[in-house]
């Protein structure tokens, strides 16, 4: 089933989980568990994809078996309650790898989420402006010499290359970069410059045929989505199907969030259909005239 389907069926999914096989903390049962425990009909996992670079966060080519085989065995023993899913979070890194090699197309997976986490820099040296926000200002000021438009134009370059060059199923919290970025600089999803990205990447997936996640793993702490909500009614508008996922790293967290997104999402569609019918409305009473 496809995750188009999947999403317009239910809100009991949930397509971005990590695991042992990258840096999740807890192993695949346990989160296979909490998820069934939570009443999810679907549930895929999506440990961050081999990459061609030292990086100890995602998982190894040679684990690939292990990690395919651990997941069809849950996929059995979760049948028919729980439909699991096998899926990864394949970073772009450039031309030479991301969704769209043949590598990952060849996989046996059920979909393919696409993300954005390394960011070239000036020289062309891939840097992870994911995770800790002192990291960044240490890459920031010592990598990209200090100049946060860069990264942030980079990043979303990045992203707009993963969609061109296909391959791509979901298309993984697109505006990542803000939750580092927006700490460095508060003001920065107000400039023009950046909400111009935001609508390239928009208008991208609008022609892309993708499913755009709304992350929710850092609403607890941080009270805000990936993408921020301040573009959601951009998306509606779209009309860009949008799943809701967790990318629980715990099975503690399997559903962190969703309901809080869920319910935000709610509010922005009833604004939308007001909205379509008023101007529905509108567009009776001149014919009528
Ligand atoms: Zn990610
Ligand atoms: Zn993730």
């Amino acid at each position: 089933m496809d995750i188009r389907t999947i999403i317009s069926k239910t809100d009991n999914y949930n397509l971005h989980a990590h695991s042992q096989f990258c840096d999740g903390r807890d192993s695949m049962e346990e989160i296979a568990k909490a998820a069934g425990d939570a009443g999810m009909e679907y549930f895929a996992f999506t440990p961050h994809s081999p990459v061609d670079i030292d990086s100890p966060c995602n998982m190894k080519i040679s684990q690939m078996d292990e990690y395919l085989e651990e997941s069809s065995r849950l996929m059995e023993s979760y049948s028919p309650d729980m439909r699991i899913l096998t899926s990864l979070e394949i970073d772009y890194l450039g031309d030479d790898w991301g969704p769209h090699i043949d590598y990952f197309q060849m996989l046996p997976l059920d979909f393919r989420l696409g993300s954005v986490h390394f960011v070239p820099n000036q020289e062309g040296v891939l840097l992870d402006c994911d995770g800790r926000f002192e990291r960044f200002l240490q890459y920031l000021k010592h990598g990209y010499g200090n100049d946060l438009r860069y990264v942030v134009e980079k990043y979303f370059e990045q992203v707009l290359m993963m969609l061109e060059r296909g391959g791509v199923d979901l298309l993984g919290h697109f505006d990542k970069i803000a939750g580092n970025a927006s700490q460095a600089d508060p003001e920065i999803e107000n400039q023009s410059w950046y909400e111009a990205l935001v609508d390239d990447v928009i208008s991208h997936v609008k022609g892309a045929d993708v499913v755009m996640e709304i992350n929710t793993k850092a609403y607890a702490d941080k009270s805000r989505f990936f993408p921020s909500d301040r573009w959601w009614n951009k998306i509606i508008e779209a009309e860009i199907p949008l799943a809701i996922d967790s990318d629980a790293h715990y099975a503690s967290k399997v559903t962190a969030g969703r309901e809080e997104a869920f319910a935000r999402l709610r509010e922005f569609k009833s604004i939308d259909d007001l909205k379509n019918n008023r101007s529905l409305k509108n567009n009776r009473s001149l014919k009528k005239q």
